[in-house]
């Protein structure tokens, strides 16, 4: 008799993440000698720079490779709290600061502390492909708010409203956002503010690429414009996409003490403190020179405003502009019904596998952030691959049949 595996409920309907499958294909296609065009994954091609390393390095020499206390070393804490003083205006004390391994682990940690089954938390669409699966594992609802690239996928207030009801724990902001690059403006990050407020719902504020911004603003936060609302709002962080550190796994949380401290305890009891060496880099990524980092978003801005200009060139694709990121998200859905060698192209999934397959561009589908319109790609890549990728793109959409 044949014996069902024994895995348990919460896995069953769970995907691995898509952006890091299409990543892992594309690089394995790449290593069997296949020409690809990876404009898939959400990873700066910048090195870690020199003096970070230079921080590890140091670390490894000293000895500095036991455990750490959970939450994470004073000298990264003192180098957040720094850091949410500079940008923000926000300050906080060391207990209501968790470092964890990657940006994705605060945020899973968060969602562990405060969501009970049942439980709804908001997710404005497009989303970035692992909000649903978090809220998800903890039992949680996630309760979808569309939005449209024709208002650059801003916040519909009332909208938002109609979704909220006595079980409703939280909303997910991203901004700027993955995947389409858009940035709240300071009225709705106030407005959402002072409506998590009034209702008694918290605020998870997803400020991975808070520094990758072209507008010339500095970092904004629901807590930073409304400073009232410090106690219903939870940052998410991390220097994966600002320093380029996406393999050294530090992220951060920075909220309110009961929060902090039960997804500390929920740390403690899953993978204990964060990597001890890539805590010091962190830390030393912080709060040395940051003119890496300007270096970097002036690179990725002009690559955005390459990439925009040549999609928006070509016939049926409209394209937003980004504020920030390092992702365009253009729509595609003029395609939608097209042939291409027998096949039609009904969804995002299609379009993208049309593209891997025709065009050797590796993309992620739109539908991986909740909306078949659109199709992602990412920038943070040689401007020389993004040329490429540009004009297989532009020759691979003229060969479909109408
Ligand atoms: N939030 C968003 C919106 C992201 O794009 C990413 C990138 N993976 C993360 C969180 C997690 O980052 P990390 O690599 O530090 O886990
Ligand atoms: N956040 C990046 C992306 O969206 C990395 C992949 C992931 O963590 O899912 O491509």
């Amino acid at each position: 008799m044949a014996w069902d595996t024994p895995l348990a409920d919460r896995v069953k309907n769970l995907k691995p993440s898509p952006t890091l499958a299409v990543d892992a294909k594309a690089k394995a296609l790449k290593a069997q000698g296949i020409d690809i065009v990876n404009l898939s994954a959400g990873e700066p091609d910048f090195d870690t720079p020199d003096h970070i390393k230079e921080a590890a390095i140091k670390a490894i020499k000293e000895g500095f490779t036991k455990y750490t206390p959970v939450g994470g070393i004073a000298e990264l804490k003192d180098a957040i709290l720094a850091k949410m003083k500079r940008h923000y205006g926000l300050e906080y004390t060391p207990e209501q600061v968790l470092v964890s391994t990657g940006g994705k682990q605060g945020l899973y940690n968060v969602i562990q502390a405060m969501v009970n089954p049942g439980d709804e938390v908001i997710v404005p669409v497009p989303y970035w492909v692992s909000y649903p699966a978090i809220i998800e594992l903890a039992g949680g609802i996630p309760v979808f708010l569309p939005s449209e690239a024709s208002t650059n996928f801003a916040i519909d207030m009332e909208r938002l409203k109609a979704l909220v009801n006595s079980k409703t724990k939280a909303i997910i902001l991203n901004s700027p956002s993955n995947p389409t690059g858009a940035v709240y403006d300071t009225e709705t990050l106030r407005a959402v503010a002072e409506f998590a407020v009034e209702k008694g719902f918290y605020i998870i504020t997803d400020d991975i690429y808070d520094e990758i911004r072209f507008d010339g603003k500095g970092p904004e936060n629901p807590a930073s414009v409304l400073p009232e609302a410090k106690d219903h709002v939870i940052v998410a962080n991390g220097v994966s996409k600002t320093y380029a550190m996406t393999g050294w796994r530090i992220g951060y949380l920075a909220g309110p003490n009961p929060v902090i401290k039960a997804a500390t305890k929920i740390q403690s009891q899953s993978t204990s403190n964060a990597n001890s060496i890539a805590q010091k880099a962190a830390a030393s990524a912080l709060s040395g020179p940051q003119d890496c980092v300007a270096r970097m978003v002036e690179a990725f801005r002009q690559r955005r405003d390459y990439i925009v200009d040549r999609l928006n060139g070509m016939e049926g694709i409209s394209c937003p502009m980004p504020q920030g990121a390092f992702y365009v998200f253009p729509d595609l859905s003029a395609f939608s019904g097209s042939r291409a060698g027998g096949k039609t192209i009904s969804t995002s999934l299609d379009m993208a596998d049309y593209l891997l397959e025709e065009a050797k561009i590796a993309c992620v589908p739109g539908i991986a952030f909740g909306d078949d319109r659109f199709i992602r790609f990412s920038y943070a890549t040689d401007p020389k691959i993004i040329e490429e990728g540009m004009n297989r793109l532009e020759e691979a959409l003229k060969k479909l049949e109408k």
